[in-house]
């Protein structure tokens, strides 16, 4: 497509601007109303909006529709009807009412629910969510018309990652307005989370992908030896972007922008074939949809330009993983970042309370936010020096943390670091005003002068559950300040204190040294910071009385919904792990055990063929080849054999969590020991004999 971007920018949304030209007025304001306000919607005003709704999405082509929705895979789902319905005469007429809009009842009893609700009960609804705009999937397949739409039971408890968001949004529009009434900001109408979501992903060539039953599996590489070349010469971060690539991401770009997604930025990441995508923030609720149809689109384009897409966290062992980086910033209905410092943060008394609520946010549940961040994949990331460590911390950079220091010596702040200008010794380059702080790429949350910056999400996660953490924890926290501060006499003084008494409650959770050290290990140790090093450690967080506590005060889990969120997170660690252990049983034994030993073969051939010519010095040496090969097969079937009984000896056990503690105790383990002689077997077996591609082709030939 040539045209004008500005014209097609979100053509394929039922956005704004279409709902205003299709709609009469009072339907339009009715509708704008429930975006804006949360208002409830009338069946009359659903009906309108669906008539409306079909017809753009016929006018384009779209013969379904589909409500789509986010269960707790972390993917989306969705079940497709036909608009088509029987009329008059048994003619064909075009139909979607205003109820289809409203409701769905997908039977989706498959669906994950941690014991919420038993197979033979299986009704679930999904509700329309009016506030992400309904768009059309275009494909070879056709076109489908999706609405957004949140999931539930049939006693209301939530199915879903997107139900649990819009609790927490409520939550803390709530209690932020409460805060900034005490500041005078009666005007303000709402506050809402934006969110913009970098994305990295690998990209490989889709005929070696297809050769790999780990990769199509399992989403990652479950053996390889290091190629001769890895990551060190850092020549592919921010490199020239390949041809091939490029066209995927001109393609991409452009499907985007048609849905309505602002992509911005792209470039290479650290590692060979590794990519990130950036959009520009939106409200949280778009942009945890966004992303997952960044995600989709990912996947769709890159197998039509003969490449695949991994969303995997560690696709390949011994090279960088790949992440997203969530930023989070509270912005009002008029405009106003609530996390900008503005010129002079001393004087800011509402950002440093705001940050002051983050901040004790953070300190008392640092444990569920690295649990929201955390999935069976992020376990081989986290931590692994290019990752943050799974340990918890905030970086705020040196102008916050000496105004912070002023606050707790003198019980007031006098002055703010200024910025500096930077001259770089060429008088005809203009001289550049630094900003105020350096960045800190070990911190796992980072404030970078306006937002939050969450980087322990993995990059094959939605990131609907660390938003919906961040947004209950920031808004409990409001609450316990609002509380404090509402009524008070001398309000200036009192904030003061407030703000005082939080930083040295919670000051250990702040750092800004180098997170990937040994050294902060100990020293978090010492500061009695949580370290849970696996997904499975981090899984009890979910229920802990204060988590429960604090999302039940904020509306936003019940104490059920979380325990079923646990079962399913356990549940979610064995299942993908068996997959895995299984995917490398099937390998070695069907895969790479016969290569090898086809390769003796050719040895031992060998020594046998010509052991007449040869003198003793080199028939032992021939001998020691093949010992050697021998060895490493031994100890692959040992290996194997001991992955197999321990995979069923994992069946057999009760209980999700005892189940994946024996996964990730024995399992895991018993896969690494499968994958050290087979990855030897790689670099003595004759690359013709290989059957699957290496690292080096996968990751250097694209
Ligand atoms: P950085 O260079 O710090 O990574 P960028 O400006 O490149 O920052 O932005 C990274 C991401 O953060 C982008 O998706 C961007 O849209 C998003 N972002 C920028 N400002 C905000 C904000 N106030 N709230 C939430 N996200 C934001
Ligand atoms: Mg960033």
């Amino acid at each position: 497509m040539n045209m004008d971007l500005t014209q097609y920018f979100g053509c394929n949304t039922f956005n704004d601007a279409v709902m205003r030209e299709r709609l009469p007025l009072a339907e339009y304001q009715a509708l704008k109303n429930s975006i804006e306000n949360g208002d409830e919607l009338t069946s009359e005003v659903a009906e309108v909006v669906a008539n409306a709704m079909k017809q753009w999405a016929m006018e384009r082509g779209a013969t379904h529709y589909t409500h789509w929705f986010q269960p707790m895979t972390g993917v989306t789902a969705e079940k497709h009807d036909s608009f088509l319905a029987v009329g008059d005469n048994g003619r064909v007429i075009m139909e979607f009412s205003g109820k289809e809009l409203i409701k769905g009842e997908p039977d989706a009893s498959s669906f994950p629910s941690g014991g919420l609700r038993a197979t033979f009960e299986a009704r679930g609804y999904t509700a329309w969510d009016c506030t992400s705009p309904a768009f059309l999937r275009e494909d070879s397949s056709g076109v489908t018309l999706c609405i957004p739409t949140a999931f539930c039971s049939y006693t209301g408890e939530a199915l879903d990652k997107k139900t649990p968001l819009l609790r927490s949004m409520q939550a803390i529009n709530k209690e932020a307005l409460r805060v900034l009434k005490l500041f005078g900001k009666n005007e303000v109408k709402h506050v809402d989370v934006c969110v913009g979501s970098e994305q990295e992903y690998f990209l490989i060539d889709r005929e070696k992908y297809l050769k790999r039953d780990d990769l199509i599996f399992s989403g990652r590489t479950l053996f390889g030896a290091k190629p001769p070349k890895g990551q060190e010469m850092d020549d592919h971060y921010f490199g020239t972007i390949k041809e091939r690539v490029s066209s995927f991401m001109h393609e991409l770009n452009e499907e985007l922008w048609k849905l309505g997604i602002y992509a911005k930025t792209q470039h290479n990441e650290a590692a060979p074939a590794q990519h990130e995508l950036a959009p520009i923030f939106s409200t949280v609720n778009i942009e945890t949809d966004h992303n997952q149809l960044v995600m989709e689109c990912m996947k769709k384009i890159a197998a039509r330009h003969g490449l695949a897409c991994l969303l995997h966290e560690k696709p390949f062992a011994g090279v960088n993983g790949s992440g997203k980086h969530n930023n989070w910033s509270l912005v009002t209905n008029e405009g106003e970042n609530l996390m900008k410092p503005g010129k002079k943060p001393h004087e800011n008394m509402q950002f440093l309370l705001f940050l002051a609520a983050v901040i004790k946010a953070c300190d008392e549940h640092a444990e569920l936010i690295r649990m929201s961040a955390s999935c069976p994949g992020n376990d081989y990331r986290l931590g692994g020096a290019e990752a943050p460590p799974a340990i918890f911390s905030i970086f705020i950079g040196e102008q916050l943390e000496d105004i912070l220091a002023q606050l707790l010596a003198n019980g007031k702040a006098t002055s703010s670091k200024e910025r500096e200008l930077l001259r770089i010794g060429v008088s005809s380059i203009p001289y550049i005003k630094k900003d105020v702080n350096d960045r800190n790429r070990t911190s796992p949350f980072a404030f970078t002068g306006n937002k939050f910056e969450l980087r322990m999400v993995g990059s094959s996660m939605s990131i609907a559950d660390a938003n919906t953490v961040l947004n209950s924890i920031v808004a409990d926290s409001l609450r316990e300040i609002a509380d404090e501060l509402e009524g008070s006499i001398d309000f200036n003084d009192k904030v003061i204190k407030v703000i005082c008494k939080i930083i040295n409650d919670h000051k250990r959770v702040i750092f800004d040294g180098n997170g990937y050290s040994k050294e902060w290990v100990e020293e978090a140790a010492r500061r009695g910071l949580p370290n849970k090093e696996s997904y499975v450690d981090a899984i009890e967080a979910l229920t802990y009385k204060k988590t429960v506590d604090m999302f039940e005060r904020q509306g936003v889990f019940s104490k059920s919904e979380l325990e079923a969120r646990a079962e399913i997170s356990y549940e979610i660690y064995s299942k993908t792990v068996n997959i895995e252990a299984r995917t490398m049983i099937e390998m070695a034994s069907r895969k790479f055990i016969p290569a090898a030993v086809k390769h003796a073969k050719v040895i031992a051939d060998t020594i046998n063929a010509i052991s007449s010519a040869l003198d003793e010095s080199e028939a032992d040496n021939m001998r020691e080849m093949l010992g050697e090969t021998l060895e490493h097969i031994g100890e692959a079937r040992r290996a194997l054999k001991t992955l197999i009984d321990n995979v069923n000896t994992a069946s057999r056990l009760d209980g999700e969590e005892k189940r994946a503690r024996y996964f990730r105790d024995y399992v895991v383990k018993a896969m690494k020991n499968l994958r050290e002689p087979v990855d030897q077997l790689e670099t003595l077996v004759d690359a013709e004999l290989w059957p699957v591609p290496t690292y080096g082709e996968m990751i250097f030939e694209v």
